[in-house]
């Protein structure tokens, strides 16, 4: 199977970093959003990144070109899929949004697409259930930075294909990264095990058994972690957090995975962490 042209849909945090490095593997890729202020920040991102590894040597300036020469941006998802051979959905964390998106790429994109979710959680099964090619769904989950994480977790759902998942672990090379396989799953492997982890963290913070900080410094230095959960969870977004929490709790009901009151609190008050500039610690 050969993957030459891959639309990325959703610029946000995950879908600029997947636009890089495909498009510095060498395939061209279509990245498309709503709207061009969107698209914008996402190129200056990408170009901010592909500079810092140039002052680092890491990239010539000729690979820097190229690189953003192979990123073609837009709004018209329809038309950018026609001669895909890989999608890769990357747009926010809510099944009746990835729903709506997995069902146009089924109607547009061609036979031999394969089509990829970036999800963090939500059944690869249960969007290939969407499609008329259940074979040709898989989940392709990407670590933030995109550039910089090694690992992608690949997701088999229930009908996902031998050779759609050799093409996957193929590809997921050809960018530099380690493919792990798993099996569909809430949380599949890493947030089934991260996200309770940073969840008890918070209830911690809520419970005044201890400060943000002082957690963090707790799991830095007794368990070796390069940074603490409070701050990883302002990292991925708290909003991110909060949501694959509720993947878990409806897809096990299981009482272990209830979001910690306090999680709720603050995304309800739009405090989601770096992205916001504030979550359990300020930024910038
Ligand atoms: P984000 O909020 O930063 O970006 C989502 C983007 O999708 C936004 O730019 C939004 O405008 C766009 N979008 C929404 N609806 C769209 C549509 N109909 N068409 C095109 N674009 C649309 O979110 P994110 O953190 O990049 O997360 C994206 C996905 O990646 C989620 O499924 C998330 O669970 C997963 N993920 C996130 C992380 C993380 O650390 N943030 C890590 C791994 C996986």
């Amino acid at each position: 199977m050969d993957i030459r042209k891959v639309v990325v849909i959703g610029g946000g945090t995950m879908g600029n970093g997947i636009t890089h490095v495909n498009a510095a593997a060498g395939l061209n890729v279509s990245l498309i959003d709503l709207n061009e202020s969107v698209l914008e920040r996402a190129i200056a991102t990408i170009t901010k990144n592909l500079d810092r590894m140039l002052s680092k040597q890491k990239i010539t300036e000729e690979e820097k070109n190229a690189t953003l020469a192979r990123i073609s941006t837009g709004t018209d998802l329809e038309s950018a899929v026609k001669d895909a051979d890989l999608v890769i959905e990357a747009v926010n964390e809510n099944f009746g949004l990835k729903k709506k998106i997995f069902t146009l790429l089924d109607e547009k994109a061609p036979k031999h697409c394969i089509l990829a979710s970036n999800t963090s959680s939500i059944s690869i099964t249960k969007l290939a259930g969407v499609t008329s090619r259940p074979a040709s769904v898989i989940g392709m989950h990407f670590f933030n930075p995109v550039p910089v994480m090694k690992l992608v977790e690949i997701v088999k759902g229930l009908e996902t294909s031998q050779e759609v998942y050799a093409a996957i672990e193929s590809l997921t090379h050809k960018l530099g990264k380690v493919p792990v396989p798993v099996n569909d799953s809430p949380g599949f492997v890493s947030n089934r095990v991260l996200m309770p982890m940073i969840n008890e963290a918070i209830f911690c913070v809520y419970e005044g058994v201890g400060k943000p900080e002082d957690v963090d410094e707790v799991m830095k230095l007794g368990m070796a972690h390069p940074m603490g959960p409070l701050r990883l969870a302002d990292f991925i977004g708290l909003d991110v957090c909060l949501d694959i929490l509720n993947v878990l709790y409806d897809g096990f009901r299981d009482p272990k995975y209830r979001p910690c009151p306090l999680l709720v609190q603050m995304v309800d008050a739009g405090k989601l962490g770096d992205k916001t500039g504030g979550g359990f610690y300020q930024k910038g």
